[in-house]
This record gives C-alpha cells, structure tokens and sequence, in this order.
C-alpha cells in the first residue's frame, strides 16, 4: 500500500467517514472567495477579512506542509426540534463537533507520526482559515452546490469537514465531481430571507444562520419575522434539497445536548448567570448568553404563548442587556400588542428605558 493509501486507511481508521488529499494550494474556490469579501458579503465577520491571505493560500499555515488530508464526519439526524417546538439547526443540537473533529484529526496525527509520517502538520476545524468546502471538492468528498454547500451522494448536506495539514508529499485523490444540483432550485426557492441571492452565493447579512450565530448585535427588524421558529441556525436550504433526504440516523454519534433536550425559549431566555455552565459543550455557547437571549426574544414574537409573554416582559424590565429588552419590546409589541396590559408595561418600560438605541426602537414597536 502506498504512503497516500495507507493515510486515507488511518483517517477512516480513528472514525472518518470521508477521507481525500488536496495540494496544500489556493484552492479553486479562492478567487470566488476574495470578490465575496470584497462585496462585502461577510457582514461583520471581519476575521474573515483579517485572514484573508492565508485563507486563499495555506501554505501560509504551513510553511514546511506539502499537502492537505481533507476529512468529513457525517452527523445526519432527523429533524431537530426544541421541547417547545423552537428550532435549532441540527448540527447543533448535540456534543460541539469542533472537540469532536479535533480530537479525532489530534489522533490522526499520532497515528501518522507513528507510522513515519514525519514533520509538523496542523489541524483545521470550522472556524480555521481554510477554504474547506473548495478543498474537500477537489480531493473528491462531494461538489459545491447551489446551496453554497458540499454536497455527498449519501450524506448529502449533513456531514462536518475537517482538514489535516501535513509535511508529507501525498497524491491528490483529485476525481470527477461526485455528482451536481442539475437543474434544481430548491434551495435558492425556498430560502426564507432571498440571502441565497444567486447559485452558490450568500449574502451573510441576510441568512438566518449568520443572525442568529455570528452577529453580535440586533437581528435587522425587516428579518425578524423570517427568523420564523429558528433560534439558532437554519437548515431550510439543507432540508429542501433532495440529496440528503434517505441519510442514516447518527443522532447517537453526537446525542442531544441536555440544554435543548429539556429546555425551551423560555428558559433560555431566563438563562442569567448559569448560561456557561447550562450551556458547556454545546455549539451554541458562540452566540454567549445575550445573542441566544435575543434569539429566543425574537422567536417568542413569532410563536406567541403566554409562558413566552411572561417571559418577555420580565426580560423588558430586567434583562441587564439593551440587545435583549430591544427584541424582548418588538416581540412583545407584535404577538401581544392587542393586550392592554402588554401595552402599557411597554409604555412604563419606555418611560424607565436608559439606552437610547433601545428607547428609539421601543417608539417604533409602540407606533407599529
Ligand atoms: S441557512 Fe437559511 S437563511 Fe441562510 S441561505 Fe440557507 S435557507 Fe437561506
Ligand atoms: S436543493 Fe437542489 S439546487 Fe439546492 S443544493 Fe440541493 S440539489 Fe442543489
């Protein structure tokens, strides 16, 4: 066996599913990429920015890397809901998969050390300056699509990419593209926010994904109401689209964190001072206690009950954080605003408001 088939044995070996070689070169994704950061498509993603040089070439990782061993870890699971029928995009409702993946390529790295692979490598999860999905195309573990993700004849959307930069010169499983959208549209049809604004191009300041995880301060209101039942993530574009649909059940490769098996909005909402400890291990710690508020604030305005009003209005007048009273006073004015009660503890919340961002917005909610 060759040195390149024996890594591709070790990385399905320590639990991969998917197993390729790309070159440690701008992969062909990066152009596309650098127009999208110059269009300003990444919102207030600035890192994005900030690494943009090594994102298009990473062999700036890795001075002395020679190639790339792209993996992929499937975590197909039914649909996903909350106890309170909240949503939550599925790759997140159990164990973070960023310790999963790194302890996983952490250990492919000792076994490839082990057997003679020598030199220094480097690990890449998600967050990395690394264009996964264009280099994991290119080493053959699925094609780009119109969604703007990878896709996988059997896991469809639903599988992790991680990424294993090595000093060892290995062959590039380089083959024919493992399938294309043809002429589907799904996706682009069904995207709630038109953020999908062309095939395999997203407008991040328009998906419900890069508001509800990445942005760190109020969700646009002409949104809102689009966020619909998801408080974390979206999965709409993954779940229209026909590859995908006959994937097995791996919810016990990650399980369900024990924050979103017995939890709703409402106590997320509540979640105070316990939210690292209610929340450890789970991917949606990256919003921090105020953004996952917010969320399920805004949620609540979309989905009325009268715990979630309860809720909101002790939110309005106690949350410590303006981002939170601001979505707690739109959503109260839009689900509840027919309430004579809800109004005027909207009007007392106003007069005692001292932000002045939130005062501006409390005027429109009572206007509207
Ligand atoms: S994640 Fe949701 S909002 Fe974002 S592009 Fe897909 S369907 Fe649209
Ligand atoms: S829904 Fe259709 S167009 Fe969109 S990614 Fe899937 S196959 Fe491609």
């Amino acid at each position: 066996m060759d040195r390149t088939e024996r890594a591709l044995e070790l990385a399905r070996e320590v639990g991969f599913d998917l197993a390729g070689v790309a070159p440690l070169a701008p992969p062909p994704a990066a152009a596309r990429f650098e127009r999208w950061l110059d269009e300003g498509r990444h919102g207030s993603m600035a890192y994005l920015e900030r690494h943009r040089e090594r994102t298009v070439d990473p062999a700036l990782l890795l001075p002395e890397g020679q190639s790339i061993l792209c993996v992929g870890l499937a975590h197909s699971r039914p649909d996903f809901a909350l106890p309170d029928g909240a949503r939550v995009a599925r790759y997140a409702a159990g164990r973070d998969y960023h310790n999963v993946l790194g302890k996983r390529l952490e250990k492919l790295a000792r076994r490839l050390a082990a057997e003679g692979f020598d030199g220094p490598w480097r690990k890449v999860v998600d967050a990395g300056p690394v264009l996964e999905r264009s280099h994991a195309a290119r080493a053959g573990l699925g094609f780009e699509s119109r969604a703007a993700n990878l896709l996988h004849p059997d896991f469809g959307p639903w599988f992790f990419l991680g990424e294993l930069l090595i000093a060892e010169p290995l062959v590039p499983t380089e083959s024919p593209p493992a399938g294309s959208c043809g002429t589907c549209r799904a996706c682009l049809d069904a995207c709630p926010t038109d953020a999908l604004f062309a095939p395999g191009r997203v407008h991040a300041p328009d998906c419900i994904s890069y508001q509800t995880i990445e942005n760190r301060g109020a969700v646009p209101r002409s949104l809102r109401e689009h966020l619909g039942d998801w408080a974390f993530g979206c999965d709409v574009c993954s779940e229209v689209c026909p590859f995908g649909k006959d994937t097995p059940d791996l919810s016990e490769r990650f399980g369900t964190h024990p924050a979103l098996a017995d939890d709703g909005l409402v106590s997320w909402l509540d979640a105070g001072e316990g939210f690292s400890e209610r929340f450890r291990g789970s991917p949606l710690q990256r919003p921090r206690r105020e953004g996952l508020a917010r969320n399920a604030a805004l949620v609540l305005g979309n989905r009325p009950t009268e715990e979630g009003r309860r809720a909101l209005l002790k939110a309005l007048s106690f949350d410590p954080s303006p981002l939170v009273r601001e979505a707690s006073s739109w959503s109260l004015a839009r689900a509840h605003g027919a309430d004579h009660g809800v109004r005027a503890a909207l009007e007392l919340a106003r007069g005692r408001e001292t932000d002045d961002g939130v005062r501006r917005a409390m005027d429109l909610d009572l206007a509207e």
